[in-house]
This record gives structure tokens, sequence and C-alpha cells, in this order.
């Protein structure tokens, strides 16, 4: 994965701020920050996304954001925090490599949910969780 920026990044070959790194996963400033303290969790092997990542280090991605984010009222003075994950170019991901976003939120300031949210079909909504639930393997 010679091209990956996050790879490059992970392995200490293109600089970025860390703010936390050990041999799994790693954290680092976003350097396009959608709110002060944008932050951006890592694991340091390539992986693409949500849909390919091995659960145990998921369970890292998380541990290190969970740490993060309870650090950040106090460092930062935000009041909230969203997390957010893109996987797929359907779904906005531009970089290729696995990353968590940790947008530290203010009181006052303009950011926007990116969707509307509109009532749903209760008939579809039905049809929905029973396809899904069935592929889960619920009963
Ligand atoms: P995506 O749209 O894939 O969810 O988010 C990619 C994020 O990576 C963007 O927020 C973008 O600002 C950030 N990013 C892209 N290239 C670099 C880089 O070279 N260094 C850092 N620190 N962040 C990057
Ligand atoms: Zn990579």
């Amino acid at each position: 994965m010679d091209k990956c920026i996050f790879c490059q990044i992970a392995s200490h070959h293109i600089p970025a701020d860390v703010i936390s790194e050990s041999d799994d996963v790693m954290a680092f400033a976003d350097i396009n920050p959608a709110t002060k303290g944008h932050i951006l969790v890592i694991p340091k092997s390539h992986t693409t996304n949500l849909f390919d990542i091995d659960e145990a280090l998921f369970i890292k991605v998380l541990q290190l954001a969970k740490r993060i984010v309870r650090i950040m009222p106090e460092a930062l003075g935000c009041s909230g925090v969203n997390l957010f994950h893109s996987a797929g170019e359907s779904a906005w991901q531009e970089v290729m490599h696995f990353h968590l976003h940790i947008v530290p939120r203010y009181n006052k300031e303009e950011l926007r949910r990116p969707f509307v949210s509109t009532p749903a079909n209760k008939a579809e909504l039905k049809e929905i969780a029973s396809a899904l639930s069935q592929k889960l393997g619920n009963k």
C-alpha cells in the first residue's frame, strides 16, 4: 500500500500531528478540520473500511476513540462530539484506509447535518427490519 496516504502517516513517512500511537492504532489531527480539534483514528495496518476491518482491530480503534473523547471537553472546551465513519465511495469515503472521525462540537458553531430525515413508510420499515434480521440469523 505504498501510495496510501494513511499508511504513509502510520509508518511516519509523511508527517502528521499525532496525538496517540500504539503498535496497532494511531490518532492524528485532520488536515482540514470540520471544527477545532477534529481527529482521525486509524488502524496502522491497511484496511479499507468497516466492511473489511478485523473486529478485534475495530475494537482497538473504538477504545482509542473513547479515550480521546473522554478528555476532549477539558482539553478543548467542547460540549459534544460527533463520531463518524464513511465506508465506501457512495458514503463519501475519500481516503480508502479505515478512519474514524472524531469531531468536537461547540455550542455556537454552524455545522449542519448532512442529511434530512423524513418520516418512514411503516410497511417498508417492517420489510427492511425483517430482511436484515433474517440475514443476521435472529429469530
Ligand atoms: P473521508 O472523506 O475519507 O471520510 O475523510 C478523509 C479525511 O482525511 C478528510 O477529513 C481529510 O481532511 C483528511 N485527510 C486527507 N489527507 C490527509 C493528510 O494528508 N493528513 C491529514 N492529517 N488528514 C488528511
Ligand atoms: Zn493504507
